[in-house]
């Protein structure tokens, strides 16, 4: 589907939810996609990426930043907290956050460079064993501890499980950042952005929809 329609999508669900046109920030996740697939994005003018991995972001979007100006890149992976330095250095936005260590080691770079991404807390809102992020009952606790650091957090992202309807993780997230006076809400993918959409997604993380089927290896 092209960016145009993607984004034509975007803005009808805002008017259906009542919402004003523009609140959603479409990130084009362009993970293991082909180079000439991301360059065709950005030669529509699309400025906004998502990437799973620092050390796949760190191979193209420098040389991509160089030829085509500079992008607001967001890290959607989970983050090890001795990647946090390279991580910060290339993403505006982080949308994993799951733990006390890597909160501290952002706390710590921020302290030692002026500057720190926008951060999004992941909540693992199907408590899922094999999936990152807080579990809704730490959830509150966690926001407090990253607030004392002074760390810069704008919203929650969730990924729903994929066998359960979700629209109840949608409204799950979205109660629990209104509960923490939170604003962002990073959540739905190309099959559900229009249903996060309804329920106040503020970041959709589109990949597949725009660019294709992701091409393995
Ligand atoms: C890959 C990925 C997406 C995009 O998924 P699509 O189904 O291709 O839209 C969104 N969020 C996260 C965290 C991802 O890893």
């Amino acid at each position: 589907m092209s960016l145009a329609e993607i984004t034509a999508r975007i803005r009808a669900a805002e008017t259906e939810a009542g919402r004003s046109p523009g609140t959603t920030e479409l990130i084009a996740v362009s993970k293991v996609q082909p180079l000439e697939r991301v360059e065709a994005v950005l030669q529509e003018g699309h400025r906004v990426f998502g990437e799973n991995r620092v050390q796949e972001a760190a191979g193209k979007w420098p040389g991509l930043q160089d030829t085509h100006g500079a992008c607001s890149l967001h890290l959607l992976g989970p983050l090890q907290s001795n990647k946090a330095r390279q991580a910060m250095e290339l993403f505006q936005v982080i949308h994993s956050l799951d733990r006390p260590k890597l909160a501290k080691a952002f706390a710590r770079l921020a302290q030692e460079t002026g500057a720190c991404p926008d951060l999004f807390i992941q909540v693992n809102t199907g408590e899922e064993p094999q999936k990152a992020g807080v579990l809704p009952a730490d959830l509150d606790a966690f926001v407090a501890e990253c607030r004392g650091m002074d760390l810069p957090l704008v919203g929650l992202m969730c990924i729903p499980p994929v066998e359960e309807e979700a629209s109840l993780h949608f409204a799950l997230l979205a109660k629990m950042a209104a509960r923490n006076g939170l604003e962002g809400l990073s959540m739905g993918m190309s099959g559900d952005f229009e249903k996060a959409i309804s329920f106040g997604a503020t970041h959709v993380r589109v990949g597949s929809a725009i660019f294709g089927e992701r091409v393995p290896g």
